[in-house]
Protein backbone atom coordinates (compact mmCIF):
# COMPACT_ATOMS: atom_id res chain seq x y z
CA UNK A 1 0.00 0.00 0.00
CA UNK A 2 1.36 2.98 -0.91
CA UNK A 3 1.89 6.05 1.69
CA UNK A 4 0.09 8.19 -0.97
CA UNK A 5 -3.00 10.32 0.57
CA UNK A 6 -4.87 10.93 -2.68
CA UNK A 7 -4.10 7.12 -3.73
CA UNK A 8 -5.61 6.55 -0.62
CA UNK A 9 -8.74 8.84 -1.23
CA UNK A 10 -8.63 7.11 -4.59
CA UNK A 11 -8.95 3.91 -3.28
CA UNK A 12 -11.62 4.54 -0.32
CA UNK A 13 -8.61 3.40 2.24
CA UNK A 14 -9.56 7.43 3.57
CA UNK A 15 -12.63 9.28 3.09
CA UNK A 16 -13.80 12.17 1.43
CA UNK A 17 -16.73 14.65 0.77
CA UNK A 18 -17.17 12.84 -3.11
CA UNK A 19 -18.64 14.46 -5.82
CA UNK A 20 -17.35 12.71 -9.12
CA UNK A 21 -16.19 9.26 -9.59
CA UNK A 22 -15.16 6.94 -12.75
CA UNK A 23 -12.49 4.32 -13.55
CA UNK A 24 -10.17 7.10 -14.05
CA UNK A 25 -11.13 9.91 -12.16
CA UNK A 26 -12.11 10.65 -8.75
CA UNK A 27 -12.91 14.39 -7.32
CA UNK A 28 -13.36 15.82 -3.89
CA UNK A 29 -13.74 18.88 -1.50
CA UNK A 30 -10.79 20.38 -0.44
CA UNK A 31 -10.14 19.56 3.11
CA UNK A 32 -9.06 23.24 3.83
CA UNK A 33 -10.93 24.95 1.23
CA UNK A 34 -9.65 28.42 -0.02
CA UNK A 35 -13.00 29.53 -1.08
CA UNK A 36 -16.98 29.11 -1.04
CA UNK A 37 -16.49 26.06 -3.33
CA UNK A 38 -13.02 24.60 -3.54
CA UNK A 39 -12.58 20.75 -4.65
CA UNK A 40 -9.95 19.18 -6.21
CA UNK A 41 -9.96 16.42 -9.44
CA UNK A 42 -7.30 13.74 -9.39
CA UNK A 43 -6.76 11.24 -11.42
CA UNK A 44 -6.58 7.38 -9.79
CA UNK A 45 -3.57 6.78 -11.60
CA UNK A 46 -0.47 7.88 -9.30
CA UNK A 47 1.20 10.78 -11.31
CA UNK A 48 3.63 12.54 -9.31
CA UNK A 49 2.43 16.09 -10.80
CA UNK A 50 1.97 17.70 -14.86
CA UNK A 51 6.25 17.62 -14.72
CA UNK A 52 5.88 14.01 -14.30
CA UNK A 53 3.92 14.09 -17.18
CA UNK A 54 4.33 12.65 -20.72
CA UNK A 55 2.53 12.31 -24.24
CA UNK A 56 0.55 9.26 -23.08
CA UNK A 57 -0.97 11.06 -20.10
CA UNK A 58 -2.09 13.76 -22.59
CA UNK A 59 -6.19 12.24 -22.98
CA UNK A 60 -6.50 11.98 -19.00
CA UNK A 61 -4.78 15.11 -18.84
CA UNK A 62 -7.98 16.28 -21.13
CA UNK A 63 -10.42 14.20 -19.53
CA UNK A 64 -9.58 16.17 -16.13
CA UNK A 65 -9.63 19.57 -17.27
CA UNK A 66 -12.95 18.87 -19.47
CA UNK A 67 -14.27 17.88 -15.90
CA UNK A 68 -13.86 21.34 -14.20
CA UNK A 69 -16.56 23.39 -16.08
CA UNK A 70 -19.04 20.36 -15.75
CA UNK A 71 -18.39 19.91 -11.60
CA UNK A 72 -17.83 23.66 -11.37
CA UNK A 73 -21.25 23.98 -13.25
CA UNK A 74 -22.80 21.15 -11.06
CA UNK A 75 -21.48 23.12 -7.24
CA UNK A 76 -23.20 26.29 -8.78
CA UNK A 77 -20.46 28.30 -10.33
CA UNK A 78 -21.54 30.29 -13.16
CA UNK A 79 -17.16 31.12 -12.92
CA UNK A 80 -14.29 29.45 -11.01
CA UNK A 81 -10.80 29.43 -10.84
CA UNK A 82 -8.15 26.09 -11.97
CA UNK A 83 -4.56 25.90 -10.44
CA UNK A 84 -1.93 23.03 -10.17
CA UNK A 85 0.51 23.88 -8.35
CA UNK A 86 3.49 21.89 -9.23
CA UNK A 87 6.55 20.89 -7.76
CA UNK A 88 7.63 22.49 -4.20
CA UNK A 89 9.06 25.98 -4.73
CA UNK A 90 5.57 25.75 -7.25
CA UNK A 91 3.59 25.31 -4.13
CA UNK A 92 2.54 21.74 -4.31
CA UNK A 93 1.96 20.03 -0.70
CA UNK A 94 0.51 16.39 -2.27
CA UNK A 95 2.70 14.61 -4.83
CA UNK A 96 -0.01 13.45 -6.82
CA UNK A 97 -1.36 15.00 -9.69
CA UNK A 98 -4.46 17.00 -8.83
CA UNK A 99 -6.68 19.89 -10.26
CA UNK A 100 -7.92 22.48 -7.96
CA UNK A 101 -11.09 24.08 -8.94
CA UNK A 102 -12.51 27.13 -6.94
CA UNK A 103 -14.96 29.85 -6.65
CA UNK A 104 -18.43 31.26 -5.72
CA UNK A 105 -19.05 34.18 -3.97
CA UNK A 106 -15.70 36.25 -3.48
CA UNK A 107 -13.96 38.23 -6.24
CA UNK A 108 -10.91 36.27 -6.87
CA UNK A 109 -7.37 38.51 -6.92
CA UNK A 110 -6.36 39.42 -10.38
CA UNK A 111 -3.28 37.36 -11.93
P1 LIG B 1 -1.30 21.30 -3.24
O1 LIG B 1 -0.71 22.35 -2.36
O2 LIG B 1 -0.49 20.03 -3.24
O3 LIG B 1 -1.61 21.80 -4.62
O4 LIG B 1 -2.72 21.01 -2.65
C1 LIG B 1 -3.02 19.94 -1.84
C2 LIG B 1 -4.41 20.18 -1.33
O5 LIG B 1 -4.90 18.98 -0.81
C3 LIG B 1 -4.50 21.24 -0.24
O6 LIG B 1 -5.38 22.29 -0.65
C4 LIG B 1 -5.03 20.47 0.97
O7 LIG B 1 -5.94 21.22 1.73
C5 LIG B 1 -5.69 19.26 0.32
N1 LIG B 1 -5.64 18.06 1.14
C6 LIG B 1 -4.57 17.55 1.78
N2 LIG B 1 -4.91 16.41 2.44
C7 LIG B 1 -6.23 16.21 2.20
C8 LIG B 1 -7.15 15.20 2.60
O8 LIG B 1 -6.82 14.25 3.34
N3 LIG B 1 -8.42 15.32 2.16
C9 LIG B 1 -8.83 16.35 1.35
N4 LIG B 1 -10.11 16.37 0.97
N5 LIG B 1 -7.98 17.32 0.95
C10 LIG B 1 -6.70 17.25 1.37
ZN1 LIG C 1 -0.89 8.81 -5.33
Amino acid sequence: MTDCIFCKIASGAIPSKKIYEDDEVIAFHDIHPIAPVHFLIVPKLHVAGLSDCAPEHGQLLGKLLLLAPRLAAEQGLDGFRTMINTGRSGGQEVFHLHIHVFGGGVSLPKV
